[in-house]
């Protein structure tokens, strides 16, 4: 007799743990690790779906045991690979066995296929259905009509019952199939392989390196940094087409696909239809049809997002991360995985190799290479040998000059010279969670969304204020709500701002706008991209959005509007986001022959953050960054972990906290964890839930962590936190 180690898939805790079932003499044979069964579950044996983790010839308890019902699939959906990484998962990242396995199955496979009724072998002897059967019946007039029929239009619009169905197929005169219907996916037919270059020998020589490393046994994962324009990208695809020769597989991540176009179009030059696409604009049909020709080994190469390491191949031989220290590899919401962490454990789990690019690395990514954790590649040299000229503008001086535009004299005769040599333009905001508020300039009153305590944002097409957590909106009112004054302005620059500002300053360039607003709908980023590189706009106006990865020959001046919007936020990286950005979207300027110029705007020139940028120096910005944070204990030299509660009842949630913290400081007693607040998050309010948090500061991440869950176990146990949410993370990219 066999027996299966199987996960139960509900999200609860108490049942994230494993289960042994008896197989089925039949099922014997078909059986393998990581297959998706229907077992019996609980007291009611209700059919629920597991995954099979183990297969054993002895039951790992003495319960009575029950049988697995039938098997889901006829391959495993699950690779070793991934049972493995989801335990430690499971550890690192606090959460259950069935979040973790969530990642890495495409949502569709928990039965979203559509069924379709058709009339059966017996189908003629449905007339001598009782007339008591209604809704039997009703089936069979209704597939006299039309035959097959599908399950939900039954379900919905004549509200025939599962029971009705089964009964009816019972006797033969209905017959149920399952089918999924095929749709479309990226399209990687428009694939033009002579558009790929032969590397240079500073190229080639990161090359051989990366690829020496395939059958080492000593792995390390590569930092490689590479100054933006200096081909990273083509050492990716070079790299890649060893590890298909050598018969294995890649994965490549991107910060978000919408936004990096034209680096996903050099993979599908390079690759055609062995390339799959993921982003986050897709359906879940979409993402399992890609998810079943990565598993059947139809294609080889998978470019995603971060959600894009959970591949699900059998051999994956490398594993690309480009802009590595893009904020976007970190997830939010349970599992709070790091796509890099995972990167990484996936080298240890199945030895893939593990590149990581970057023109301005995350600081924590460089320290570590500083230390032989990661191996140091770099590209020093733009293929064009031109690096940008970059001047920073001190905009003190503007307003003594009485220029009270947001252009400076300097942007403004810029834009006019490049407006006439016919050449384009990059004018960019840099605002990252920053926004255009509204405030009173008698009183200082800031209107604000009730329920999220969230500054609202002024919409100006709409004339109207938006709450960018919760979607509210409201009227601008005529009078201050606090004081009365009539003085009520808006303030802070917005792209629709600089734009409206652009069409009056130029009358003549053509603009277009790229940001939150204009790309809305699905195809939106493409489109604005691809108008611009076919030239039907003089000036691109936009966001961080257009900061990343664009490559346009014909822009030959970047103007940076407001460098120092990102600057003023109270979180210890906003100097490191800053440089990053600010070099990056610099990076957009004369990538081609002649040449280019990047002018910052900004009202602390001084700022070591702005005069590296200026200088293109990164080296120089991480030895003054590393020491402040050495100074601050701030990461690498620290971990820091929040614990946030939030619920409906402010008090309560409060008080909770409060009584959690007096734990933290029992057993953290004579170690050296510092703990900051408890106090009232950021946001101290989303959706009319209170968010209050207490954060901690340790040396050592793991033993940070096992101090934290202690405390919070010994918490729970004594007190019944049903209504409060607690969540927990560590690292996190902004402080709540
Ligand atoms: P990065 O990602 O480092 O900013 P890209 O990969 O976008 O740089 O490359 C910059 C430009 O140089 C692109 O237009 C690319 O096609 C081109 N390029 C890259 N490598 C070569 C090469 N070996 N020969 C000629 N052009 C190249
Ligand atoms: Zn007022
Ligand atoms: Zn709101």
């Amino acid at each position: 007799m066999k027996y299966a180690e199987i996960i139960i898939e509900i999200k609860a805790k108490e049942v994230d743990r494993v289960f042994c079932y008896i197989v089925p003499e039949k099922l014997e044979d078909k059986i393998c690790e990581g297959m998706r069964v229907s077992v019996p579950f609980g007291r009611g044996s209700r059919p629920t779906e597991g995954y099979v983790i183990g297969i054993s010839d002895k039951p790992s308890t003495t319960h009575t045991l029950k049988e697995i019902t039938a098997l889901k699939d006829e391959f495993p959906v699950l690779t070793k690979t991934s049972i493995e990484l989801a335990k430690w998962m499971r550890e690192k990242y606090y959460c259950t066995l069935t979040d973790c396995l969530q990642c890495m199955l495409p949502k569709f496979i928990w039965g979203k296929v559509v069924k379709y009724i058709h009339r059966g072998k017996n189908f003629a002897e449905g007339d001598n259905i009782s007339k008591s059967a209604v809704k039997q019946a009703e089936v069979i007039r209704l597939l006299k009509e039309k035959s097959p029929l599908r399950r939900d239009f039954l379900r919905n619009e004549h509200k025939i019952s599962y029971e009705t169905l089964k009964s009816l197929a019972d006797k033969n005169i209905i017959e149920i199939t399952e089918q999924e219907e095929s749709r479309d996916l990226y399209n990687t037919e428009n694939s033009d392989p002579g558009l790929t270059h032969n590397p240079t020998p500073e190229q080639q020589r990161v090359i051989v390196s990366i690829i020496s490393d395939f059958e080492s046994n000593d792995k390390k994962p590569f930092l490689l940094r590479g100054v933006t324009g200096s081909g990273k990208t083509l050492v990716y695809t070079e790299v890649i087409a060893e590890a298909l020769k050598r018969g294995k597989q890649a994965v490549v991540l991107v910060p978000e696909i919408s936004l990096t176009p034209q680096t996903v179009q050099r993979f599908i030059n390079r690759f055609g239809s062995l390339v799959t696409v993921t982003h986050s604009k897709m359906t879940d049909g979409e993402r399992l049809d890609q998810w079943k020709k990565a598993r059947r080994g139809q294609v080889s190469v998978m470019i995603g997002p971060r959600s894009a390491v959970f591949a699900p191949f059998d051999n994956i031989g490398v594993i690309i991360i480009d802009e590595e220290h893009e904020h976007t590899y970190k997830s939010e919401i349970t599992p709070k995985y790091d796509a890099r962490e995972i990167a990484v454990k996936l080298q240890e789990i199945c030895g893939a190799t593990v590149v990581m690019g970057s023109a301005t690395p995350a600081i924590e990514s460089f320290y570590r290479a500083e230390n032989g954790i990661y191996k140091l590649l770099e590209l020093n040299n733009r293929i064009n040998m031109k690096m940008p000229e970059i001047y920073a503008v001190d905009m003190r001086d503007e307003i003594v000059l009485g220029n009270k535009s947001m252009f400076s004299v300097k942007l403004q005769n810029a834009i006019k010279q490049t407006l006439e040599q016919k050449k384009q333009i990059i004018l960019f905001l840099n605002r990252r969670g920053h926004s255009t508020f509204v405030s009173c300039r008698r009183c200082g009153y800031v209107m604000t969304c009730e329920s999220c305590s969230v500054s609202y944002t002024y919409h100006m097409k709409e004339n109207r204020l938006v709450c960018h957590y919760c979607g509210a909106a409201e009227k601008i009112p005529e009078v201050c709500p606090s004081c009365g004054s009539a003085y009520i302005k808006y303030f802070g620059a917005g792209t629709e701002k600089i734009t409206q500002e652009v069409n009056k300053l130029f009358p003549e360039a053509r603009v277009l706008r790229m940001d939150a607003d204009t790309t809305k709908s699905k195809d939106s980023h493409r489109q604005i991209l691809n108008a611009f590189a076919r030239g039907e706009a003089d000036i691109l106006v936009g966001t961080q959005m257009i900061a990343k990865g664009l490559d346009f020959p014909n822009v030959v001046l970047v103007g940076v509007v407001a460098a120092d919007l990102s600057l003023n936020s109270s979180d210890y990286r906003s100097a490191e986001n800053t440089f990053q950005l600010l070099s990056q979207v610099s990076g957009r300027a004369g990538r081609a022959e002649s040449g280019g110029k990047v002018l910052i705007q900004t009202y602390m020139p001084e700022n070591y953050c702005i005069k590296y940028a200026k200088q293109n120096d990164y080296i120089s910005f991480y030895r003054e960054e590393i020491e402040f944070r050495r100074q601050m204990k701030y990461p690498p030299f620290s971990h820091i972990c929040v614990v946030l509660f939030s619920g409906e009842d402010e008090k309560k949630v409060i008080s909770f906290l409060h009584r959690f913290a007096a734990f933290l400081d029992f057993y953290g007693k004579g170690k050296d964890y510092e703990k900051i607040g408890p106090g009232a998050a950021a946001v101290s309010k989303i959706k009319d839930r209170f968010r209050h948090r207490v954060i901690i500061k340790g040396t050592e991440e793991e033993k940070l962590k096992n101090y934290i869950f202690y405390c919070l176990e010994k918490f729970q146990k004594k007190e019944n936190t049903k209504e409060i949410t607690i969540s927990v993370t560590m690292n996190p990219t902004y402080i709540p």
